[in-house]
């Protein structure tokens, strides 16, 4: 049999990502099994002893991590962002989550918009254990500085931002948290690894809903962190008791996916960029919020710190919201449903979905309009997701 293929440090991510594997086996199978199991037979005590102990590596239970099938995921996440190590989750807020409670303890200062579900975490659950919690917009830029009065505070953003997709500069975050002796976490999810290398550019910390991009089919719910091993410890033990490891199913489903990440985040780029052109300038739009198109405000600062501007856009309609709902009850192709990054294309009016608990007079503060629809590009022909739009928008 032809001798084992190695994904090599000077190979590119797509060849890495293709052959990132741990297991060696004697069938000649290019991939390895899926170890559906949660828990390993010892050959005696003393070796389940070292193993429980720390003397030796070796898996022990599934829920701690140690699945061999979840490690080879991990290694592959790891790999995307130019990562010491990675850990997955069995959600976005899982990885959330237990990042927070790791590394947020001091205080965290949140700066441009947030996931509802983060912002509701932060809010209703962090704030009450007396974790002190402070939110930023994105033009209060200049007491970020000011905020992070004590050392070992964290910096959490997300950039593009949801769904304004406003740009944050990672790199003069990540100085500006480092001269305050904090960490910058940012959440990654829109970009994804292909367009967007937070750790390169300074953060401690990467976050992931893998339910979105990385999955890429709306057929999984996961989540991952990647950084430093000295800053996945601690947020391994928060996965360990709070149990948000994901089923190894899951982990060997978005491994798979990872395979075609690359080819997928390309295509996604190319049919958004195709679609903002064609609806910028369009009659019944007021403005296209894209950070490839060269008017949108963050589009320098997106050039500079992405590789590709991502899949994920905003149109804000010449309509009221009722307009503009009727517009998104029109489209065909687009399906009418919240999340984002699958090969499906989504439409979600953030006022009654993303956004919807929250007061009008706090989103117009964000900037965030009722005549607002979030697109989720898919990768079907793009003429016909250019047309669907197109017919939509006539009823407006
Ligand atoms: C979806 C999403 C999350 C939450 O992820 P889940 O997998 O749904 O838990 C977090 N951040 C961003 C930016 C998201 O889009």
């Amino acid at each position: 049999m032809q001798p084992e293929s190695e994904p090599k440090p000077e190979h590119g991510r797509a060849t890495r990502i293709i052959h990132n594997r741990r297991h060696k086996d004697s069938l000649g199978s290019p991939y390895s099994p899926v170890y559906n199991t949660t828990t390993y037979r010892f050959a005696d005590t003393a070796s389940l002893q070292n193993v429980i102990e720390g003397r030796t590596s070796g898996n022990l239970y599934t829920r701690w991590g140690s699945n061999p099938t979840i490690r080879e995921l991990e290694q592959g996440l790891a790999g995307l962002e130019g990562a010491e190590d990675a850990l997955a989750f069995a959600s976005g807020m899982a990885a959330i989550s237990s990042t927070l409670f790791a590394h947020g303890r001091e205080g965290i200062v949140c700066i441009g918009d947030l996931y509802g579900g983060t912002q509701e975490l932060l809010t209703r659950h962090l704030e009450p254990l007396g974790i002190p919690v402070t939110f930023l917009l994105k033009n209060e830029y200049d007491q970020l500085a000011g905020a992070l009065n004590r050392p070992g505070m964290l910096v959490y953003c997300e950039t593009p931002a949801n769904p304004t997709l406003e740009i944050l500069d990672i790199r003069d975050l990540a100085q500006l948290a480092h001269a305050r002796e904090a960490l910058l976490a940012v959440d990654n999810t829109f970009a994804s690894p292909i367009n967007q290398q937070p750790l390169s550019l300074g953060a401690d910390l990467s976050i992931h809903s893998a339910t979105k991009f990385l999955g890429g089919h709306s057929d999984i719910t996961a989540g991952a962190v990647m950084a430093s091993a000295e800053r996945t410890r601690p947020i391994a033990v928060w996965r360990k008791n709070l149990g948000q490891i994901l089923a190894p199913e899951t982990a060997a489903l978005l491994s798979r996916s990872l395979r075609t990440l690359p080819v997928r985040i390309r295509q996604h780029n190319d049919n958004a960029m195709a679609v903002a052109r064609a609806m910028e300038g369009h009659p019944a739009i007021k403005r296209v919020l894209y950070p490839g198109l060269p008017d949108f405000p963050g589009h320098r600062l997106a050039s500079q710190q992405m590789d590709g501007f991502g899949g994920v856009m905003t149109l804000e309609l010449k309509g009221s919201q009722e307009q503009t709902a009727r517009v998104a009850d029109s489209l065909r192709v687009f399906l009418l449903a919240t999340s984002l990054g699958g090969v499906e294309s989504l439409v979600s009016q953030p006022c009654v979905t993303s956004h919807h608990g929250i007061s009008r007079q706090e989103r117009e503060r964000q900037g965030i309009t009722d005549s607002m629809l979030r697109l989720s590009v898919g990768l079907e022909d793009v003429k016909d997701l250019i047309a669907d739009l197109q017919q939509a928008l006539e009823r407006l």
